[in-house]
């Protein structure tokens, strides 16, 4: 994650609006204020922090009012709303204005903290998630969930589409076995490394030309398989092609 990630701080009362700044630029964030809603429209319009800390009474425009017209303008900008009350309607109020998250006062900064590491990582994610990947003349859309060689269809079940994602998420850098189990297989079953060890064997047989020397999916022994496409797309061989 970027510790230079820029927050907006919009928040009236002096004593927290300087405690948050404090607090966030102690972590290596760069910090933006604002005191009122329509101050706090400008800063996000003009400034485009990355992420807005929005207290929900405020002067001149609320938060909620704020939050929705961040979103009517189709800013995706992630809001953490922070309401004085823990009353469900408030909570819903402020998500149905197109808050991310909300944290009611009095908060823990540790806690304030830990929520933007999670929005700013969860974004993060997000924005470099890989849609597709062509690997010569395998082609496999994460989207649509489907995959073909050259014209024709081919068969990867759900479980082989999501490695290969979460190779193509990593590219370049080993994704551990373990972490295979975590997010393909989930916490409910219980497979062994040895499943992921199958389950590359079977993609490899699928995708790579010659699946006894990987050219993609490469072994990182005592860790697990990285995506290495640094002998595509622009190897000679692609070009006699
Ligand atoms: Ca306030």
């Amino acid at each position: 994650m970027n510790p230079m990630s820029r927050v907006l701080v919009v928040e009236d009362e002096f004593t927290m609006r300087n405690t948050l700044k404090d607090c966030l630029e102690g972590e290596g964030y760069r910090v933006l204020t604002a005191a009122d809603g329509e101050t706090a429209l400008k800063r996000v319009l003009e400034d485009k922090p990355d992420l807005i800390l929005l207290d929900v009474m405020l002067p001149k425009l609320d938060g909620y009012t704020v939050c929705n017209e961040i979103r009517r303008l189709a800013n995706p900008t992630p809001v953490i709303m922070l309401t004085a009350k823990g009353q469900v309607s408030d909570r819903v109020d402020g998500l149905d204005a197109g808050a991310d998250d909300y944290l009611v006062k009095p908060f823990s900064l540790e806690e304030l903290l830990a929520r933007i590491r999670a929005l700013l990582r969860r974004i993060h994610q997000q924005s470099n998630a890989p849609r597709a990947l062509s690997l010569d003349d395998v082609h496999v859309d994460f989207i649509r969930q489907q995959a073909w060689r050259l014209d024709q269809p081919l068969h990867l079940p759900p479980k082989e589409i999501a490695m290969l994602r979460m190779l193509a998420e990593s590219l370049g850098h080993p994704v551990s076995r373990d972490r295979f189990l975590d997010v393909v297989w989930g916490y409910a079953t219980f497979p062994t490394t040895r499943t992921v060890d199958t389950h590359v064997a079977t993609l490899r047989a699928k995708i790579e030309p010659d699946p006894d020397n990987p050219r993609w999916i490469k072994t990182v022994h005592g860790v697990g398989y990285k995506l290495d496409l640094s002998s595509t797309p622009s190897s000679p061989r692609r070009e006699e092609s």
